[in-house]
């Protein structure tokens, strides 16, 4: 589904991704661990163009999105991505929050966007909040939005950025139940987390990245069970 080739990014002259290769395929929850600094989220953002590599290719579903004659929006759209802060409007309520992307974008009639976004709120637990504003809700319950508010966009790609890393510890559960969901029901994901136990359970790989490179790949068994590179079993003994 995606293929990233030789990918660089730098800003001025500091290199932050140096070279990554790597091949994701239709199905796969692909989970990526490593220190702070790492380039973890910039590798993330490249694969949606939030940043503009500085070198490389990224093909997606059989195209390159980083020749520039591509049409980037819509490519974004089909690649849904959900952030550590939840960046949810505040002064819409949960419904208009999930419905508006569909809308204004897909050009969905507003009863079948709501239709659906009733839907994914029960599929995330929360039906009885679509009134409800963002401020009354709790950081998970927020979370849970989100990924609600990045399916209704219909990706055939989720893309996580720690997305438990600003909730208090009673919620992290949650949030990480509804991800597990989604795995199982064969969604495509490439996971940002410090979750190890989640990593280990929920991925079908794991890459460390360390320094703007991805070090080490393999299975959950393999990177957590087995770890081959110096700098892997340095960060795990850390975090384990
Ligand atoms: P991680 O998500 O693994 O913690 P990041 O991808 O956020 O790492 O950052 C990797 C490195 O890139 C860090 O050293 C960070 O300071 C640097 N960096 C990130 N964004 C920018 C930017 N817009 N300008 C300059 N340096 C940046
Ligand atoms: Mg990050």
């Amino acid at each position: 589904m995606i293929t990233v080739k030789n990918l660089h990014k730098s800003y001025g002259k500091l290199d932050i991704l140096k070279g990554i290769d790597l091949e994701i395929r239709k199905g796969e929850v692909v989970v990526v661990i490593g220190p702070s600094g790492s380039g973890k989220s910039t590798f993330l953002r490249c694969l949606n163009l939030l940043e503009q590599p500085t070198d490389g290719v990224i093909e997606f579903e059989g195209e390159s999105i980083t020749d520039r004659k591509h049409n980037i929006n819509a490519t974004r759209e089909k690649m849904g991505m959900v952030f550590q802060q939840f960046n949810l409007f505040p002064h819409k309520n949960v419904l208009r929050n999930i419905t508006l992307a569909p809308i204004k974008v897909k050009k969905q009639k507003p009863e079948e966007a709501e239709a659906i976004a009733v839907d994914l709120l029960r599929t995330v637990g929360l039906e009885d909040k679509k009134s409800a504003y963002p401020s009354q809700l709790s950081g998970g319950q927020k979370q849970r939005i989100a990924i609600a508010r990045a399916l209704a966009m219909q990706p055939h790609v989720m893309l996580f950025d720690e997305p438990t890393s600003a909730l208090d510890p009673e919620m992290v559960g949650e949030v990480l139940e509804v991800m597990k969901n989604l795995a199982e029901q064969g969604m495509t994901m490439v996971i940002v987390t410090h979750e190890m136990g989640f990593a280990r359970e929920v991925g079908d790989r794991i890459l460390f990245m360390d320094g703007g490179n991805i070090v080490e790949e393999g299975t959950p068994e393999e990177v957590f069970g087995s770890p081959k590179h110096p700098r892997t079993q340095d960060f795990l003994s850390k975090v384990l």
